[in-house]
C-alpha cells in the first residue's frame, strides 16, 4: 500500500504499521479525541524540525499552527469526529521559524463498535508547490499587465472546436465584442468581425499556421459594430500541451490603425515626391558661391534650357541669361542680398525653357557660411509653378470681374458668415463682404468687424435663422419682408456660398419700402376709387328722383291753372308753390354746374374787397324762406365791427346759405339754428350751429366728400343730392379758407365751421350782390324781331314767351339749319343762340350766319351752360357778340333786348 493509499484508506484501530509510517515522508501523527499528538513519526519530527519527540507528544494539534490557521484545524478535527476525512490548506513554521505550507488531511480512526476513537492527521509539506504557484500566478500578472501596456489583446483558437477566445478585455475591445463576449465561434468571428476583402486571407493563415508553419502574423481589417473599420495586426503560435492531445493557436492583436495611416501618408508622400521629382516640377541645385559654380540636375537644365552636363557644372551668369530680361535685375538684386542680409531667398522669375516657352519658377534656398561668416554656397530648389500663376491670373481676373459686377449693380450685395453658438446653433453673423450699394439700400455700412447684433442688437433673430437655414442646406431663399429694426422693407435673395458645410451666405437685397408704399397706396386709391364709383352710382339714382319729384307738382300746379280760371286766389298759390318747386330744381341743376365746373377747374372767382357781414346778410335772407317753412328760431351773432374780406360774394353767400338750408333741413321742424361770425387772429370764424338730427363719429370725415349722404340722416335728405358740402369744401378752399364738422352724434346736433382769412385793411365794403344782380334796364318801346334757336323746344318757347310779353316779335328755330334760313327769311334784330345743336355746333351756326349777307353784323348771343372765362373767350372768337349763362335771368335779356331797342331806335 502506497503512502497515498493508506491516507485515503479508512483507518480502523491503531494499528499503523511502523515501516509505513517511518518511510513516508509526511509528517503522521495519531491525534486523540482530545486533540492532543499522541504519535507523530520521525520524518514528521524532522518535517517540523522537532528535536524531541517528547517536545510535541501529549501536546495540543492545533495549538503548533499559528494563530490565523488555528480555526481551520479545529473545523478540521470536528469535520472528521463526524466519521468523514477533513481536509485544509495552510502554512505553518517549523519549530525553529522555517516557513512551510501544508496540504492537511484528518482520518477519523474508528474503534471496534464503529465510533471514532482517534484520529490519523497526515501533513504533506507542499512549500515548494505552493511557491510555483505564486510565482505562476506573479507571471501571469507581469504578462497582463504587459500585454495591457503593450496595446495587446491576447486570444486562443482552438482548431478541432472551430473556436476563438478572447482572453483579455483589450481583445474584446478591438474586435468590438461585448464584455460577456469572450467565446465565438471561428465562423462569427471570420464573418461578423473581419473585413469581408479580409476573411479569406485570415481562415488561409489561421489554416496555414495550425496545418504547416506553427505560427501566424495576420494584418487586415476589423468591422466595428457602428461600421468603422479599423486596422489590427494578430501574432499567433501553435501548442501542443502534450504529443496526443489537439493543438491550439495561442496569440496576440493589436490595433495598428494609426500605424497603418502613418505608414499610408508617408508611402503616399513618397509617391508624390517621387512623382514631383520625375515630373519636373521641382529642380534642385547648388551654387558655390566662392567658386562661382552653380550645379543644377536634370530639371534645372531643362527649364533653363541648358543641357544636362552644362547645367551640372557652369557659372551662374549662365543661368541668369535664360531668365526674362524684365525680371533679371530683381533676381541678382534678390541673391546678393539674400547673401549680404544672411536671408531666406526666394523669388519668383519667368524662365525661357527647353520648350520655348516662358515659365514662371519660385527659387529658393539658403546661404550657408563659415564660421568666419564667409559664404560659401547657396543650396537651393527651383519650382515650376506656371500651372499656378495662370491659375492665380484666371482667379485674379474673375475676381476683378466679380468685383466690377457688383460694384455696378443698384441692389445690394454682401456676404455673410454665419457665426453658431458652443451647442452649435446659429447666433449671429459678420459681414465678410459688401459692395458699395449695400450703404444705400441696407442704410448702415457692413463693417466686418462688427457682427450683425453689434451693429443692430434688436436685429429680429429669425432674420440669423433663414441664413442658417441656406447655409444648411444649400437651398437659396426669395422673400420679401420686413426688417423692422430699421423699419424698412426688403427684397431678399439668399445663397449658399461654397459646397456642404459651408458657413457662407450670398445676399443680394434691394431696399422696396417705397414700392411697397406706393402699392398700398394704389390698393387704397383703388378701394377709394370704388368707393366714388359706389356714391356717383347712387347719386344717379338720388338725382333722377330729385328731378323727377317737383314736375309732379309742377304738372299737377298746370292742370289746377287751366281749372282755376279766374280763381285769383289759386292761381297765386299755385304759382307760388311751382315757383318754389322750380327754385328747387334750378339751385339743384345750379349745384350740379358748379360741382362740375370746379371739379374741371373752370370756375372762376370773381374776387372783391367786401365786408364778410355783409355776406351773412345776403346768405341769411336767401335761406330765410327755407328757416321759417320749417319754423326754427334762428339767432345770428354777428359783432359790430367789420370783416374785410376778398372774395367772390356770391360764392361766399352760396356756401352761407348751403350750411343755412343743411341746418334747416336736418332739423326737425320748430328747431334752433345759430350763426355766428367773430375774428380768430387774422381769420374769420363763422358757425351754423343746429340740434337737428347730427351726424355720427364715422360719417364726419366723408361729409364734405362728393355725393356723400349720411346713411342714418336719409329720411331727412329732402332733394338732397350728396354735394351742396362737396361744393362748401371746394369754394371755402378756393378762398384759401378751412371748413369743419362736428356733432356729438346722431340727435346731438352739428356744428359747421368755416374759417376765413380777413384782410388786414378794409378799402371797399360794397354790398353783395351788386355785382351779381344785373341792373334792370329800363324797358324801351321799340318791337325788336327775335330769334331763339335751341333745340329744347320748351326751353325755346318758355324764352320766347317771355319775350313775347315785352312786345317783341318772336321766331324759333330747333336746328342750325333752320336758324340760318330763318336769318335770311325773318331778318331778326337779335338772335339767341344755343352752343349744342342736333345738327351743328352754335359755333359753327354763328361762323354761317357772319357768311350771309344780312348776317354780317347781326347781334348774336350765345345761350350756353358754361360761363368760364375761357368759355366767353371761346363764344367771342366764334364771333358771338354777347354771351348768357343758362337759364338767363330774365331781368338780363331784358337789359339786352332794351339796348338793342334803343339802338334800334337811334
Ligand atoms: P345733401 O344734398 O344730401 O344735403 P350735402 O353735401 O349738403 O348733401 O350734405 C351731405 C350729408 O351731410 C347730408 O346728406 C346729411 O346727411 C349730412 N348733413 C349735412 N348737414 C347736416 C346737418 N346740419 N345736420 C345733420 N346732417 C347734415
Amino acid at each position: 500500500m502506497t503512502s497515498l493509499e493508506y491516507a485515503q484508506a479508512p483507518v480502523v484501530g491503531l494499528n499503523l504499521p511502523e515501516w509505513f509510517s517511518e518511510n513516508s515522508s509526511d509528517c503522521i501523527k495519531v491525534i486523540d479525541l482530545g486533540g492532543n499528538i499522541v504519535h507523530m513519526n520521525t520524518p514528521g519530527l524532522r518535517a517540523l524540525e522537532v528535536d524531541s519527540a517528547g517536545s510535541v507528544l501529549g501536546s495540543q494539534w492545533s495549538r503548533l499552527w499559528p494563530e490565523a490557521s488555528r480555526s481551520a484545524v479545529l473545523a478540521a478535527l470536528r469535520e472528521a469526529a463526524t466519521g468523514t476525512i477533513a481536509c485544509f490548506r495552510a502554512a505553518c513554521p517549523t519549530a525553529k521559524g522555517t516557513a512551510k505550507w501544508w496540504d492537511v488531511k484528518v482520518h477519523p480512526v474508528k474503534a471496534a463498535d464503529g465510533s471514532v476513537d482517534h484520529f490519523l492527521v497526515v501533513s504533506r509539506d507542499i512549500t515548494d508547490l505552493q511557491q510555483a504557484h505564486t510565482e505562476l500566478q506573479a507571471e501571469k500578472e507581469i504578462m497582463r499587465l504587459a500585454t495591457q501596456a503593450a496595446g495587446l489583446g491576447l486570444w486562443r483558437y482552438t482548431p478541432h472546436l472551430a473556436q476563438f477566445d478572447f482572453q483579455n478585455n483589450l481583445a474584446l475591445d478591438i474586435f468590438g465584442l461585448a464584455p460577456s463576449c469572450t467565446t465565438l465561434t471561428a465562423q462569427q468571428t471570420l464573418h461578423e468581425h473581419i473585413h469581408p476583402e479580409d476573411q479569406e486571407r485570415l481562415q488561409a493563415a489561421l489554416h496555414a499556421a495550425c496545418a504547416e508553419s506553427g505560427q501566424m502574423r495576420f494584418q487586415g481589417r476589423i468591422r466595428l459594430p457602428d461600421s468603422t473599420v479599423r486596422w489590427m495586426e494578430m501574432f499567433g503560435r501553435v501548442h501542443r500541451p502534450a504529443d496526443d492531445s489537439p493543438l491550439y493557436l495561442l496569440g496576440t492583436v493589436a490595433d495598428v490603425t494609426d500605424r497603418k495611416t502613418v505608414e499610408e501618408n508617408l508611402h503616399n508622400a513618397q509617391v508624390r515626391l517621387a512623382a514631383t521629382l520625375d515630373a519636373g516640377e521641382v529642380a534642385t541645385w547648388t551654387w558655390d558661391i566662392q567658386a562661382n559654380h552653380l550645379s543644377g540636375d536634370r530639371n534645372i537644365a531643362y527649364l533653363f534650357s541648358l543641357p544636362e552636363e552644362v547645367a551640372a557644372n557652369t557659372p551662374i551668369e549662365t543661368f541668369l541669361k535664360a531668365i526674362h530680361p524684365d525680371d533679371i535685375e530683381r533676381v541678382s538684386a534678390r541673391i546678393q542680398q539674400a547673401i549680404s542680409d544672411r536671408a531666406f531667398y526666394q523669388e519668383t522669375y519667368r524662365v525661357l525653357a527647353r520648350d520655348g516657352k516662358y515659365h514662371w519658377v519660385t527659387a529658393r534656398g539658403r546661404v550657408e557660411y563659415d564660421e568666419m561668416g564667409v559664404p560659401l554656397q547657396l543650396p537651393g530648389v527651383v519650382l515650376d509653378v506656371t500651372l499656378q500663376k495662370e491659375a492665380e491670373e484666371k482667379l485674379h481676373a474673375s475676381e476683378e470681374r466679380y468685383r466690377a459686377l457688383f460694384e455696378s449693380i443698384d441692389e445690394g450685395f454682401c456676404i455673410i458668415e454665419i457665426l453658431y453658438d458652443a451647442d452649435g446653433q446659429p447666433a449671429d453673423y459678420r459681414f465678410k463682404e459688401s459692395n458699395s450699394a449695400f450703404l444705400i439700400q441696407g442704410g448702415y455700412e457692413a463693417t466686418p468687424e462688427k457682427t450683425v447684433l453689434e451693429i443692430f442688437p434688436d436685429l429680429e433673430r429669425r432674420w440669423i435663422h433663414l441664413y442658417a437655414e441656406v447655409a444648411r442646406t444649400g437651398r437659396p431663399v426669395r422673400t420679401q419682408d420686413q426688417v423692422t429694426a430699421l423699419n424698412r422693407w426688403f427684397d431678399i435673395h439668399a445663397v449658399r456660398v461654397g459646397g456642404t458645410g459651408s458657413s457662407l451666405v450670398a445676399v443680394l437685397f434691394s431696399d422696396i419700402t417705397e414700392r411697397r408704399q406706393n402699392e398700398n397706396d394704389l390698393r387704397r386709391l383703388a378701394f377709394s376709387l370704388a368707393e366714388t364709383d359706389q356714391r356717383k352710382t347712387e347719386f344717379l339714382a338720388t338725382l333722377a328722383h330729385e328731378l323727377r319729384n317737383p314736375l309732379a307738382p309742377i304738372r299737377n300746379g298746370l292742370q289746377l291753372l287751366r281749372l282755376a280760371g279766374n280763381d285769383q286766389e289759386t292761381v297765386a298759390r299755385v304759382r307760388e308753390m311751382m315757383e318754389r318747386q322750380v327754385t328747387q330744381m334750378v339751385h339743384l341743376v345750379n349745384d350740379l354746374l358748379d360741382i362740375a365746373r370746379i371739379s374741371s377747374g373752370k370756375v372762376e372767382l370773381k374776387k372783391t374787397d367786401v365786408d364778410l357781414k355783409n355776406i351773412v346778410a345776403t346768405a341769411i335772407e336767401a335761406s330765410l324762406p327755407a328757416i321759417q317753412f320749417r319754423h326754427h328760431d334762428l339767432n345770428v351773432v354777428v359783432p359790430e365791427e367789420p370783416f374785410p374780406l376778398s372774395a367772390d360774394p356770391t360764392r361766399i353767400a352760396q356756401v352761407i346759405g348751403n350750411l343755412l338750408s343743411n341746418a334747416a333741413k336736418y332739423t326737425p321742424e320748430g328747431g334752433r339754428i345759430e350763426l355766428t361770425l367773430h375774428r380768430e387772429g387774422d381769420g374769420a370764424v363763422l358757425q351754423v350751429t343746429d340740434n337737428g338730427i347730427g351726424i355720427p363719429a364715422e360719417a364726419q370725415s366723408t361729409v364734405f366728400d362728393m355725393f356723400a349722404q349720411v346713411k342714418a340722416n336719409m329720411n331727412y335728405a329732402h332733394g338732397g343730392l350728396g354735394i351742396g358740402l362737396a361744393l362748401v369744401q371746394s369754394l371755402v378752399y378756393m378762398h384759401g379758407g378751412r371748413v369743419a364738422v362736428s356733432s356729438a352724434g346722431s340727435g346731438q346736433g352739428s356744428t359747421f365751421t368755416i374759417r376765413l382769412p380777413l384782410n388786414k385793411t378794409v378799402e371797399s365794403t360794397r354790398h353783395v350782390g351788386s355785382e351779381s344782380q344785373p341792373e334792370t334796364a329800363a324797358p324801351f318801346n321799340t318791337r325788336l324781331r327775335v330769334l331763339i334757336v335751341d333745340d329744347n323746344e320748351d326751353g325755346a318757347t318758355s324764352l320766347g314767351a317771355l319775350i313775347e310779353l315785352g312786345g317783341h316779335e318772336v321766331r324759333l328755330a330747333h336746328t342750325g339749319q333752320q336758324g340760318m334760313e330763318m336769318v335770311e327769311e325773318f331778318r331778326p334784330d337779335i338772335v339767341f343762340l344755343d352752343i349744342g345743336l342736333p345738327d351743328m355746333d352754335g359755333y359753327a351756326v354763328v361762323g354761317k350766319i357772319r357768311q350771309l349777307p344780312y348776317g354780317k353784323k347781326l347781334p348774336v348771343a350765345a345761350l350756353t351752360g358754361w360761363g368760364a372765362k375761357v368759355d366767353r373767350i371761346k363764344t367771342t372768337e366764334a364771333g358771338f357778340d354777347h354771351h348768357l349763362v343758362k337759364p338767363a335771368p330774365l331781368p338780363m335779356i331784358e337789359k339786352l333786348l332794351s339796348e338793342f331797342a334803343r339802338k334800334k331806335a337811334t
